[in-house]
């Protein structure tokens, strides 16, 4: 927990007594489940804290205020949407996951952590977005080594309201990935805000791609389930 630690009071974060139990808890539980699920290939505690959480926790630097309501899509074993939750408890955070075993580790942490309003969904990406109920919802929304920016952006955009943003962190070298979505952007109302490079402890550089919702999702998007990833926008 020391890098974690650390790191975090380097970026003006302070965790406190009970922020620090729940990362060690998280932590324990992950390496648990991993005996049985393939949750993560990332294992030790000095990967856990670096590449999982504080990969997550850097989104916070850049998402401008605290969200109200944020939805974390393709969250795998929870990141990066847990450790933001484990930051700021007062998020609502909506967790989608395809696949049903991931999702009863995610029930399972988050109740073990303490927290009994994270909403875990078993779903595609694709489909929420089509939900009136979830369409044009979220303040942000994140997602981490789901798909490439053009798929991710027709993922996320749809469910983010106008004025919020999309965060997605990313591999080190992204301008061409970035600029190839410029286009897809434009059709889903987003817009490129800023691809922020990312330095973590001992770790290859890192960024962060954030995307503005500029103005309303049309409603041909989404595109129906698998369509996205197959003919990138
Ligand atoms: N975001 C996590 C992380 O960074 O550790 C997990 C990454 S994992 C490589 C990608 C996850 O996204 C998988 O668990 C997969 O089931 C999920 N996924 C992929 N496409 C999805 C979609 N269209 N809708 C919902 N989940 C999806």
């Amino acid at each position: 927990m020391k890098i974690l630690i650390t790191t975090l009071h380097s970026w003006n974060i302070e965790l406190n007594a009970t922020q620090i139990e729940q990362f060690a808890q998280y932590a324990a539980e992950l390496r648990s489940w991993n005996e049985q699920l393939n949750l993560t290939t990332i294992t030790d505690r000095e990967g856990i804290a670096v590449r999982h959480f504080l990969d997550s926790l850097r989104v916070a630097q850049s998402w401008g205020a605290v969200p109200g309501q944020l939805i974390d899509v393709g969250t795998g074993a929870g990141f990066p949407g847990l450790p933001l939750k484990i930051l700021y408890p007062e998020i609502r955070l909506t967790l989608v996951e395809s696949i049903e075993k991931k999702a009863s580790f995610l029930r399972h942490v988050a109740t073990e952590l303490g927290f009994d309003d994270v909403e875990v969904v078993v779903g595609r990406a694709e489909a929420l977005g089509r939900d009136p109920l979830r369409r044009e919802r979220y303040d942000l929304a994140v997602a981490r080594a789901v798909a490439e920016l053009r798929v991710l952006a027709e993922y996320c955009l749809p469910l983010v309201r106008v004025g919020g943003r999309f965060i997605a962190p990313k591999g080190g070298n992204v301008s061409q990935e970035a600029e190839q979505a410029r286009a897809g952007l434009a059709k889903l109302g987003g817009s490129l805000h800023a691809v922020e490079p990312v330095e973590l402890p001992g770790i290859e550089p890192r960024t962060l791609v954030v995307i503005d919702k500029i103005a309303p999702t049309p409603d041909m998007y989404p595109r129906a389930v698998g369509v996205p990833s197959k003919r990138p926008l």
